[in-house]
């Protein structure tokens, strides 16, 4: 976890260490409100603007990645290799999706286009809330 850190050029703060223990293994796919929530307590002088700094970095860097799956708030999961996010409708929950829609290599060029990347999101009601 450090040498993420380092490797970004970032100080190992405790509190960035805290963001990043509370990420990993994490499958919530948390908001940075709620990581800053979550470590509110433990780290007082936590700001809102620290995490998000600290996210941002870390998914600029490849080491996690932003979901842009809920519009109503910003959310990051530990695992960077793109997979497919299901979003429920009542709970508001975001799960990993085991599918395979596409097999189709990114970078590639497509007609006038030079494709880097594409985003599906898939929605409706989890096990819970059916
Ligand atoms: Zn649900
Ligand atoms: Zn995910």
């Amino acid at each position: 976890m450090n040498d993420m850190l380092k490797k970004l050029g970032l100080r190992a703060t405790p509190q960035r260490l805290a963001i990043l223990k509370l990420l990993q293994g994490n499958t919530a796919h948390p908001s940075a409100e709620e990581i800053y929530n979550k470590l509110k307590p433990d780290f007082p002088s936590l700001s809102l603007t620290t995490v998000y700094n600290t996210l941002e970095s870390l998914a600029e860097g490849g080491m996690i990645q932003e979901i842009r799956i809920d519009c109503s708030r910003r959310r990051f999961d530990p695992n960077p290799q793109p997979h497919y996010h299901f979003l429920c409708n009542k709970c508001r929950r975001v799960f990993d999706l085991d599918i395979n829609l596409i097999n189709f290599d990114i970078p590639k060029q497509v007609g006038d286009f030079w494709v880097e990347g594409c985003f599906v999101n898939f929605y409706g009601y989890c096990m819970d809330c059916k």
